[in-house]
């Protein structure tokens, strides 16, 4: 459904990800785990064409998104991503934070919109905060209403790079909840956490970069349980 196909991304000559190949089923959950600087949010990056690339090609339901001539709006349409830091807009109530895109990128009229955001803040479990300003929110609260924000342009996958970081070891859990309702319901996801007991309870697959390669992936028990490479020992025991 995602397709990497010898992706390489390179910044100067520092090459970041190196002839990466990667298939994402439809409904799949991948997450990318490996060292700080091995590449993983920049993978999620070029998936949504904020980052281009310099070989390779990046394909969704069988349509090419990476290269030149790509329509990047239309693209950031069918690949949602949320980040660490929630990115809410600070001056609008977080009905209209989850309403502008849709309305601007003519999804839904203003009161579809609305309505739409009403029901998805409901699902995230923020109905009664639909006219607070994001500063009235915990951080947790925050970080759901921006995975609610980027499920409302109906994405075909969502990116998650990760989102509990930067959240008090309390507010995680809720977070952590809503994700699982989406792969649940069978949202494909591609996400990067450092919540490995929560990565190998959802994923369908579990992806080890390192220095820009995928050295190993596969179900999250043969992953964890079972690491090949003297890499991915060596990471596992550094993370436990
Ligand atoms: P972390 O676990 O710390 O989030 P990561 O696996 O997400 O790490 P990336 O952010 O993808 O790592 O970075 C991979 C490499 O690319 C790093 O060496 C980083 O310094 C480099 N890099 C990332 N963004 C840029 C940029 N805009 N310009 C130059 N180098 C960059
Ligand atoms: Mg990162």
């Amino acid at each position: 459904f995602v397709l990497l196909d010898h992706v390489t991304k390179r910044y100067g000559d520092h090459t970041v990800l190196d002839e990466v190949d990667l298939a994402v089923a439809r409904h799949d959950v991948v997450t990318l785990i490996g060292a700080s600087g091995s590449g993983k949010s920049t993978l999620l990056r070029c998936v949504n064409g904020l980052e281009p690339i310099q070989g390779g090609h990046i394909s969704l339901a069988g349509d090419v998104i990476s290269g030149e001539g790509v329509d990047l709006v239309g693209l950031r349409r069918r690949v949602g991503i949320v980040f660490q830091s929630y990115n809410l807009f600070p001056h609008m109530t977080v009905l209209r934070n989850c309403t502008l895109t849709p309305v601007r990128a003519g999804i839904a009229s203003k009161e579809q919109a609305e309505a739409d955001a009403r029901a998805m803040l409901e699902r995230v479990g923020l109905r009664e905060k639909a006219e607070a300003y994001p500063d009235q929110l915990s951080g947790g609260q925050q970080q759901r209403v921006a995975i609610a924000r980027a499920m409302l342009m109906r994405p075909e996958v969502l990116l998650l790079d990760e989102i509990t970081s930067a959240l008090d070891p309390e507010l995680v859990i809720e977070v952590l909840n809503l994700v699982r309702e989406l792969a649940a319901d069978g949202i494909t996801m591609m996400m990067t956490t450092h919540e490995m007991s929560f990565a190998r309870e959802i994923s369908s697959k579990i992806c080890f970069l390192h220095q820009g390669s995928i050295l190993e992936e596969g179900r999250p028990e043969q992953i964890f349980d079972e690491p090949a490479t003297p890499e991915l020992k060596t990471f596992l025991r550094r993370i436990h």
